[in-house]
């Protein structure tokens, strides 16, 4: 292990921690809501550090990063989760090394990933993202466009269609961000009326998990706060006019 990692379980402990008060606060059992370490920018030794803490389950924002981390922590039985915009050329990877995928974002890629994933002879969990921010080009599918797309996915066997996932619009007024997070339950609340299983919704991240939680967050994608401050600005993760800094 790198050095002295006490800092990085205080973090975790302390997550935790303000996840459950947000718990309580809205009225529900912290056992409800899972935390997702997001460890993108990050290296192995890091990481290596966070599974002897008890995590085992990491979030990625780029294929590359998977396929360099892979096989650098093959010992450690990590859970893969591919959580950032995917091209299609980069499915095979994911395929390969990934045990989840939540950023689904359109047919294409749902015949990339089925395509190499008959291939791998596997099948994964699946998240739609969705886009339920107004802010011009962050990734997702439109949600007048989720039932047809749900519908669609029901003939792909190696995709196991699980819940949905999105990006809350980046802003300081808690009242719009809060909005999203509603309207991706308020959606997940449909699909399931039209008889899909699709319980989880993964939403909510340092800044804004609280509001997540309140509005029905089964997951929180938590980077900043269990491993600190990323070497690159988010605007490398974000590369759009609205990039967050
Ligand atoms: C980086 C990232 C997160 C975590 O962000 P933090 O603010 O560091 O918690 C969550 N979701 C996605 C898609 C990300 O790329």
């Amino acid at each position: 292990m790198a050095g002295d990692t006490h800092w990085l379980a205080d973090n975790w402990a302390q997550v935790r921690r303000r996840v459950d008060a947000a718990c309580r606060e809205a009225g529900r059992d912290p056992a409800g809501v899972a935390i997702l370490p997001v460890s993108k920018t990050f290296g192995p030794e890091l990481i290596r550090a966070a599974v002897t803490l008890g995590m085992r389950r990491f979030g990625e924002n780029k294929a590359q990063e998977i396929r360099d981390k892979a096989p650098l922590l093959a010992d450690c039985g990590i859970d893969w989760v591919m959580i950032g915009h995917l091209q299609t050329n980069k499915a095979k990877e994911v395929a390969r090394l990934a045990s989840e995928v939540q950023s689904l974002d359109r047919l294409e890629l749902a015949q990339a990933l089925d395509r190499r994933l008959q291939h791998e002879g596997r099948a994964i969990d699946v998240l739609v993202q969705v886009k339920t921010s107004t802010e011009p080009s962050k990734y997702g599918l439109p949600p007048e466009q989720l039932p047809g797309f749900l519908d669609a996915l029901r003939s792909y066997d190696t995709l196991r269609v699980r819940g949905l996932m999105t990006l809350a619009i980046h802003s300081t007024d808690p009242v719009e961000v809060r909005a999203c997070f509603r309207r991706l339950r308020e959606l997940r609340d449909q699909a399931i009326a039209q008889g899909h299983d699709i319980p989880r919704l993964s939403m909510g991240m340092s800044g804004d998990f609280p509001l997540a939680v309140a509005e029905g967050a089964t997951e929180l994608r938590i980077g900043t706060a269990i491993f600190g401050q990323r070497p690159y600005p988010d605007s490398y993760y974000w590369p759009e006019p609205s990039a967050r800094i």
